[in-house]
């Protein structure tokens, strides 16, 4: 695969939450659902994954580390951690920086709550693309309807929903996919269920013909194609609307909304296509500003071809091994072996040895290239914020001030 294409399958994304909407939980079966496809070295069942999180849990570990790498169809997924309490605002900043999308989980009986806007704020101002997943639907009291108002008022949003819920709180069975024209069912309760397709039942399609037109009227606002057609009623592609979702969404125009439970493992498998369908792969960021040496201002390219510039985004001292320096690599690419140029501290640093990190393994690596993200092992001078560059070069990328401690425990 050439490199440009294979950034095409990088999604660089956070979860962000109000506490207790369900972030933990909603991390925990992404981990585990697309643990069960990955095949990159070693192939292992989903029980593995789980049983590591029980572990994990046991000795009161966090689950996730500063980020987190999984596949999904094809697709490289790096969950980026972002603290979701709001004590830690500017933890949750200095992470969104290294973010192309986020997933925003609300709780379908509480909606919009204070921490929601807050980190919804925060997605604004660095204008990140997001997708809305309305968790807890299975909850007494869930509303998908008013968490969509909510959206609207609270958040400014336009929510843009791509299923309808079919079945009520405890009877909540499954979804009916707006864009496919198909219900899915996610019937059985326990984790490694398949989602079961079916056509749509005669008494949902009366609701359906209204929320799909409402769906397409939204995005004939945004897509040309899809106005001409919704105009003349000539009917619309399932790869028309993606596409016509893809770049609203990148456009910050709208917020595709998905729902489900988490806890009940509803939702989840439509959610991570939703991620690698519609949320931005690094090559969506083709610059990256930074300063030069006599602090003046500089665009860089991001290509993997171009000169290595990344963001040391987190300092984690491990607690098995050893510090690990989490970094978004901008341009080029970051090898074992090489030196590198930290422009803040004025150091020289020695890349002697580059990890991913997935779900319940370390993987080594010999290359971190452009669009994504790894942690580098064991970095002398290095603290969070600071920009790493090759040797003779010079750029510092847009680099935020934080006060607290350099180093933190996974
Ligand atoms: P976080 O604070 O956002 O990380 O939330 P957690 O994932 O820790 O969830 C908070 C609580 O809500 C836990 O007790 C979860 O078991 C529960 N929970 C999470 N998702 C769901 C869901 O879909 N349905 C129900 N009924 N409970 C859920």
């Amino acid at each position: 695969m050439s490199a440009q294409k294979e950034l095409l399958t990088v999604r660089n994304i956070g979860i962000m939450a109000h506490i207790d909407a369900g972030k933990t939980t909603t991390t925990e079966r992404i981990l585990y659902y697309t643990g069960r496809s990955y095949k990159m070295g070693e192939v292992h069942d989903g029980n593995a994954v789980m049983d590591w999180m029980e572990q994990e849990q046991e000795r009161g570990i966090t689950i996730t580390a500063a980020a987190t790498t999984c596949l999904w169809k094809e697709h490289k997924i790096n969950i980026i951690d972002t603290p979701g309490h709001v004590d830690f605002t500017v933890e949750v900043e200095r992470s969104l920086r290294v973010l192309d999308g986020v997933i925003a989980v609300f709780c379908a009986v509480g909606g919009v709550e204070p921490q929601s806007e807050t980190v919804w704020r925060q997605a604004d101002k660095y204008a990140i693309p997001r997708l809305a997943f309305v968790n807890k639907m299975d909850r007494v009291g869930a509303n998908f309807d008013r968490c969509l108002q909510m959206m609207t008022k609270r958040l400014g949003a336009i929510p843009l929903p791509l299923q309808m819920p079919v079945g009520k709180e405890s009877d909540f069975t499954g979804v009916i996919d707006l864009i496919e024209e198909k219900m899915l069912t996610f019937s059985e309760q326990t984790l490694g269920q398949e989602v079961v397709e079916t056509a749509i039942p005669d008494h949902y399609r009366e609701a359906f013909t209204a929320a799909r037109m409402t769906l397409l009227e939204k995005l004939a606002d945004f897509d040309e194609g899809v106005m001409e057609k919704y105009l003349d009623d000539k009917p619309v592609s399932v790869d028309e609307i993606y596409r016509a979702v893809r770049k609203a969404t990148l456009a910050l125009h709208v917020v595709p909304v998905l729902c489900g439970s988490a806890f009940k493992n509803k939702g989840i498998q439509p959610l991570l296509d939703a991620v690698v369908r519609y949320l931005p792969s690094p090559v969506d960021i083709p610059t990256v500003d930074g300063i030069d040496r006599n602090g003046d201002p500089v665009q860089r390219d991001t290509g993997v071809q171009e000169k290595f510039c990344g963001l040391v985004f987190k300092l984690v001292s491990d607690l098995f091994v050893e510090n690990l320096a989490f970094i978004r690599v901008y341009a080029g690419s970051l090898k074992v072996g090489e030196k590198v140029f930290n422009p803040v501290q004025k150091k020289q640093e020695k890349i002697s040895k580059l990890l991913k990190l997935h779900a319940n393994k370390r993987e080594e690596v010999k290359e971190i290239k452009a669009g994504d993200i790894g942690a580098i092992v064991g970095l002398r001078f290095t603290t969070t914020g600071d920009t790493l560059c090759g040797t003779g070069d010079f750029v510092i990328l847009e680099r935020m001030e934080f006060p607290e401690p350099v180093i933190g425990v996974a």
